[in-house]
């Protein structure tokens, strides 16, 4: 009876479960069963040895149980805060300029290309896929000014089953590569047809975020626009904030009547719940307490931080002022798609504060680990959604086998839960996620040969 209208069970796995709650950075659930429904949302988490009652409440056969090995457990998928799938293509390459010298000589040329869409379906395929099997079961991407492009990047976020959020990039200003940008009304009347084209696509888990690129190429007049289309239409909203000291200082003669960077996106209606702000590295206490306060995010990204030369966030102190943060590879400031590189940058950022100041509390691996998945989902306000194992929520998960064949990890001795996160987090890569799950469904390994 108790059944009758509830979900059918589409998976049901036995075995170690790790992932982090609001009060515990990294919770372990050992011999663990988790039931995932045809809707691709956790049904049950219970114990091991309450397989037959779980069985006969969620009506599953203790046959179907796929098991885990010993050296595998399952965690959340990662969630990337901040990525610009248009600059994949020369990811690895040009990390020798600051900032806004690496926009105008390397970004926003290569981001030209893609008003050609055969140009854009090989990139953006490309960084889907290698982000996908490198286990970021969320994305939230900048694309390019190009309307049609960002929307192709939609459909491919959500042919391969990624969760997305995308943008495309708005700029009514450029004066360094002057055929890379758009008129304030062009902008303006592109964002609302790529948000009209994208809802209408009634993709599940691919959603429009409205995107001006940062102050400097934008407008007072375009920000006011977009401030209205986000609030209008409940969007997410992304953009930069405070990357580096050239850039700050250009903010300030571009918006004299701004008492601050994070003000100029305050004024025009730009900072709500659903806003992420990349970098931040040199905000002041009074703009972080404004973030809080308006309930918008941070996303760190480290790795490009330390690429240009741009400056290192104090995870810790956003963190004491309660402002949400997740991490970011933001590709191809940042050479690397994965996540586990996200994750050892930001260990490895928190390191270089210790180095200058002893007293400075360094971030644990387990911190670090809540910010790569539960973090993120808050940040993005999608942890209603994903971010870690709870009932309701999607199945949003990676396989992990640290002693999968070819991969990296030498296990010397049998190690617990905690120590195979750890070693896994630092040592492991794609060759140890031998699979990939978004809201119940099985990702990767990809459905088709991979090239
Ligand atoms: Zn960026």
């Amino acid at each position: 009876m108790a059944n009758t209208d509830r979900t059918a069970i589409s998976h049901v796995f036995r075995g170690t479960f790790i992932h982090a709650t609001q009060k515990t950075a990294v919770q372990i659930l050992e011999d663990a069963l988790v039931g995932v429904d045809t809707e691709g949302k956790v049904a049950f988490i219970g114990k091991g040895d309450k397989l037959d009652t779980l069985s006969r409440t969620f009506g599953f056969s203790p046959r179907e149980v796929t098991q885990l090995t010993q050296h595998e457990f399952f965690m959340p998928g990662m969630i990337d805060s901040h990525i610009h799938a248009s600059q994949y293509s020369y990811a690895g390459t040009a990390l020798d300029l600051p900032l806004l010298q690496w926009l105008s000589t390397y970004t926003f040329p290569v981001e030209s290309r893609f008003k050609d869409l055969e140009f854009a379906k090989k990139v953006y395929t490309q960084v889907v896929k290698r982000t996908l099997r490198n286990g970021t079961t969320t994305a939230c991407y900048f694309a390019t000014i190009h309307t049609d492009a960002s929307l192709l990047l939609g459909q491919i976020a959500n042919e391969f089953g990624q969760r997305a959020l995308v943008g495309k990039v708005c700029m009514d200003r450029n004066n360094s590569v002057k055929h890379y940008r758009e008129t304030t009304q062009e902008s303006q009347e592109e964002t609302c047809r790529f948000i009209v084209e994208l809802l209408n696509k009634k993709y599940p888990l691919v959603k429009p975020v409205v995107t001006p690129r940062f102050a400097p190429s934008c407008t007072g007049a375009l920000l006011g626009q977009l401030g209205s289309i986000a609030k209008n239409n409940h969007l997410h909203i992304q953009s930069h904030v405070s990357e580096n000291i050239e850039e700050v200082n250009l903010v300030k003669e571009l918006f004299p009547e701004s008492e601050s960077y994070t003000d100029v996106y305050h004024k025009y209606n730009l900072l709500t719940d659903k806003t992420v702000l990349a970098h931040g590295c040199h905000l002041t206490d009074k703009e972080l307490d404004l973030l809080r306060e308006t309930g918008a995010s941070l996303s760190h990204c480290p790795s490009s931080n330390f690429s240009l030369c741009s400056g290192v966030l104090n995870v810790r102190n956003v963190l004491n002022r309660k402002v949400k943060l997740g991490l970011g590879t933001d590709v191809a400031g940042g050479y690397s798609a994965s996540m586990l590189d996200a994750v050892r940058r930001t260990l490895d950022a928190s390191k270089v504060l210790t180095i200058q100041d002893p007293d400075h509390d360094t971030l644990t691996f387990e911190e670090v680990f809540r910010l790569a998945t539960l973090g993120g989902s808050q940040a993005l306000s999608l942890d209603d959604q994903t971010g870690n194992f709870v009932v309701g929520k999607d199945f949003d998960a990676l396989r992990v086998n640290v002693a999968a064949p070819g991969a990296p990890i030498d296990l010397i001795q049998s190690e617990e839960p905690k120590i195979l996160l750890e070693k896994f987090l630092n040592l492991g890569d794609d060759r140890n996620i031998v699979e990939v799950f978004v809201a119940g469904r099985r990702v990767v390994p990809f459905a088709e040969p991979v090239e």
